[in-house]
């Protein structure tokens, strides 16, 4: 075995513990990094890699940080996914006998970290668990920046990459036999670190959080989150929440692959928040209340009179603009409470920080009053559950300066009258002169001796000097000798005594003093955390509230209705789309699914606007069900339990799976789960397979829901094929989304009318695309052709089977074709021979794009 040094042999033995971490080892000003995770560390943090001799044979790979300038290389690690393990000398080197002992003090986890990039100011940062029970999985979740902690039952590993992706977690912890198959399809769908946990102790501190919860395997679920927390973090966790439980059927539901395709809170393509419905509402003056809203956008709401409470409080802030403008004033000075007090318990504020608190607290008062002044229903109520905390603001202001410095070690931060003592020190640094002065006169009035002074000097310090002419004039007992001269005495009296003391000590105790009040304040203010917390979490209502209504306001939304099942939506538009291109071009539409018409089946051209109009309903459900008005004329809306989508062709390229595949998962999603209650889109559904395969598809699965399932849905297609259907299925109804021709150019107009569109204008398509001239006109004729032959077989009774290529067709085509052949020179001969033998029907659209380029490369 290789003869280590006993420092690496003590390396060793705690990275042992630390295996999925980088283990930072404080030596001197550094932290130094060895052997793999020295190459590693290099390599991601772009530090020059050195070796150093440890006693083995080979020398060993090193690299370091500075300790001052660690936080920025901690954060770059983490911001990776990985993990940091700080390891700090915890005696004094001088005193150590041997190694100096070292210890982990803190394992900075993605879901753990407090403070840095990472933690952006309107994001949580989730750090998530799963349990394995029998019948289900028990989740649980904290966010250490805020101290929010919940639990919820989960029924399968899918409905886990839902919760995991809304809430955005970056770490998750499981017990050391959780399933590796479970892990892989998590982390095929989101970037979480994994941590292993298998200490679920229901300990006191797990009680106090979930004691009040019923079920015993869900404060199990929590203990795991919990002990992994406290055995990585070491430190004080006060400001951890009672837990909540979370009923995810409290919530309409969607699943992944419906968030991201709606683009609630990012965009698929970017991942950004910009152009996302998010983007568009986040008018919040509050970091507090911009974590809120995400929240709600996530988690739209399904009990009617919860949803008016929000909305009619919303209806309350449109009514009162002048009030509503300056409670948007007042949080401006609103500071982020909830992230404060997770500092105040983890010990890193300081000063400024309390200042900002207090300056918060301040403004909670004219919050209220303005709350009181509403004429809201539940503004009596509102008003009596908001603790402002007054008690701690004044605290915070007989305690702070106004503008304190950053630092907490370096004194000036506490008021003069707050604490005796350190008034004393202050006054005895800051009149320590005039203090000697005073003390001069009167002791030259008590003892009548009129040359009597007090003098100072490096050895003796402060002292008394009477002549010895004058010495029997001094009161016996009182002056205590310390030195004598030729012709004087130099005293020192109890009183001198205590000045001397205060003045020399009163600079390095002030500093001292201030520091241990500061602490001691801060302790304090750890007590307030719960109460705080809860007022941060209804100022971050009222926060997202008034956003709703400035957005609602500015937009010209309206308030919904909410009907038992049906949907009527009169001139709607897309919110986020609307907004982007300039309302007045944006072309509104109705939308109306009852009984009768729960199922509509939308075509029309290419880029005419279908998949727009589609999200336009499910943005307007959601809209709502968060309390928020919507964007239209008028909106009578069912309460929609569930919202399952399949737009668009975003290849899902990451988890390697095919554009069909995922179009069938999502498909089956929806199938699987959707209830009467839901709302489904599918968009060009059946489009990334075979012609053929792609209408049977279509077909089948509307026909699946029109007979089984019931959900109101939204149905575009390229498949003119299948508008018969609405004659067979009485719920099934025909739109269009309208384009005329003009100049025999394609003008989309947007707008969505009654029955099937006439035809799909792929050829005027292309001729936007600018094929070339001959190649549309010759499109063109085929076409006609095709259009002027008898129908396929459509047979709409019996088995349904809609499409089927007529053999006339083809035979119709190669005689038309050979008689035009004759008029061509070699070269394009033979390009219309190619064309001739494309199977047009078999095709998807973008193959057919670049068949139809490489003809017209080959023309040119
Ligand atoms: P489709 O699904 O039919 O291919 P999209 O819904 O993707 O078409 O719409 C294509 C483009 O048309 C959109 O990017 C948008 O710019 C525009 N558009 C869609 N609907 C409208 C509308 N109601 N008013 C104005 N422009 C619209």
């Amino acid at each position: 075995m290789t003869a280590y040094t006993p420092m690496i042999q003590q390396y060793l033995t705690i990275k042992a513990d630390y295996q999925d971490a980088f283990l930072f080892f404080r030596l001197g000003d550094f932290y130094e990094m060895f052997f793999e995770d020295a190459t590693e560390a290099s390599q991601e943090l772009e530090i020059t890699l050195t070796s150093r001799d440890g006693g083995g044979k080979e020398r060993i790979p090193m690299c370091g940080v500075p300790y001052h300038s660690s936080a920025g290389y901690i954060e770059r690690l983490i911001e990776k996914g990985h993990k940091v393990a700080i390891c700090e000398q915890t005696e004094d080197p001088k005193q150590a006998k041997g190694v100096v002992r070292r210890e982990v003090v803190q394992l900075i986890t993605p879901g753990t970290v407090m403070e840095g990039k990472g933690v952006q100011e309107k994001e949580n940062n989730f750090l998530v668990s799963l349990t394995v029970f029998p019948a289900s999985f028990g989740f649980a979740m904290t966010d250490l920046t805020t101290g929010e902690n919940g639990v919820a039952w989960i029924g399968s590993i899918e409905e886990a990459i839902n919760e995991i992706y809304t809430l955005g977690a970056r770490e998750l912890v499981v017990a050391s036999d959780f399933s590796e198959s479970d892990l892989s399809k998590i982390k095929e769908r989101c970037p979480v670190a994994v941590s292993i946990e298998d200490n679920d102790e229901q300990d006191e501190m797990v009680e106090k959080l979930s004691g009040h919860l019923e079920e015993t395997d869900l404060k199990k679920a929590f203990s795991r989150l919990y002990q992994y927390v406290s055995r990585t973090q070491k430190r004080s966790l006060d400001h951890l929440q009672k837990v909540t439980l979370y009923e995810l059927n409290r919530f309409l539901k969607m699943d992944y692959f419906s968030k991201r395709n709606l683009e609630l809170t990012e965009t698929i393509r970017s991942k950004g928040k910009k152009g996302s419905l998010l983007w568009l509402l986040d008018e919040t003056k509050t970091a507090m209340g911009g974590r809120l809203i995400k929240q709600w956008i996530d988690r739209p709401l399904i009990s009617k009179q919860e949803i008016e409470k929000r909305s009619r409080l919303v209806q309350t802030f449109i009514d009162h603009y002048f009030e509503r403008e300056e409670l948007r004033e007042l949080l401006k000075e609103v500071y982020d409470l909830e992230r404060l007090s997770g500092r105040v318990a983890f010990g890193n504020v300081n000063a400024r920080d309390l200042i900002q608190l207090k300056k918060s607290l301040e403004k909670i008062p004219g919050i209220l009053n303005l709350v009181a002044s509403l004429n809201y229903e539940y503004s009596s109520q509102m008003v009596t559950s908001i603790d402002p905390c007054s008690d701690l603001l004044t605290l915070l202001d007989a305690a702070l300066i106004e503008n304190p410095p950053l630092s907490i070690k370096d004194g000036n931060m506490m008021k003069d009258g707050y604490n005796e003592r350190l008034d004393q020190y202050r006054n005895a640094s800051r009149n320590g002169k005039t203090w000697i002065a005073e003390l001069e006169a009167k002791e030259r009035e008590i003892t009548g001796i009129r040359s009597l002074k007090i003098g100072y000097n490096r050895i003796f310090g402060y002292y008394i000097e009477v002549t010895r002419a004058n010495l029997a004039n001094l009161e016996d007992g009182r002056y205590e000798r310390k030195q004598t001269l030729a012709n004087a005495e130099r005293y020192i009296t109890p009183e001198l005594k205590e000045k001397e003391t205060l003045i020399l000590e009163a600079e390095e105790k002030m500093v001292e003093l201030e520091y241990q009040l500061f602490t001691e304040l801060r302790e304090r203010v750890k007590g307030f955390i719960p109460r705080l917390q809860s007022l941060a979490k209804c100022v971050s209502e009222l926060d997202v509230l008034q956003c709703f209504a400035a957005v609602s306001e500015k937009r010209r939304y309206t308030k919904p209705e909410f009907t038992d099942s049906s949907l009527i939506i009169k001139d709607g538009r897309h919110p986020v789309v609307e907004k982007v291109m300039n309302s007045q071009e944006y072309v509104p539409n109705d939308c109306v699914m009852d009984d009768k018409n729960g199922m509509l089946l939308i075509t029309g051209p290419n880029m005419s606007g279908k998949s727009t109009y589609m999200r336009q309903v499910a943005l307007t459900s959601i809209l709502a069900q968060i309390g928020c008005f919507v964007p239209a004329e008028e909106a009578r809306l069912p309460i929609f339990d569930q919202i399952f989508t399949r737009i668009g062709a975003a290849d899902d390229l990451i988890s390697g799976q095919s554009t069909f595949m995922v179009e069938m998962l999502e498909a089956k999603n929806a199938i699987v789960n959707a209830t009467q209650k839901s709302l489904i889109l599918f968009d060009e559904i059946g489009r990334g397979t075979s012609t053929y395969d792609g209408i049977a598809l279509a077909q089948a699965i509307i026909e699946y829901i029109h007979e089984n399932i019931g959900a109101k849905t939204l149905f575009s297609t390229h498949y003119h094929e299948l508008t018969v259907l609405a004659e067979e299925l009485s719920s099934l109804k025909n739109v269009h989304v309208r384009a005329v021709e003009k100049n025999g150019k394609v003008v989309f107009l947007h707008k969505i009318a009654d029955g099937a569109a006439d035809k799909s204008y792929g050829i005027h398509v292309a001729e936007l695309a600018e094929l070339p001239e001959a190649l549309i006109q010759r499109a063109q004729k085929i076409l006609h052709g095709f259009e002027n032959q008898p129908k396929g077989q459509a047979d709409t009774k019996g088995d349904k089977q809609i499409s089927e290529v007529n053999d006339e067709q083809l035979s119709f085509f190669e005689e038309k074709a050979s008689k035009r052949d004759k008029e061509l020179n070699p070269k394009e001969k033979q390009i219309v021979d190619r064309l001739r033998k494309l199977s047009v029907l078999e095709m998807t659209p973008l193959e057919a794009m670049n068949q139809l380029y490489e003809l017209q490369k080959k023309l040119k």
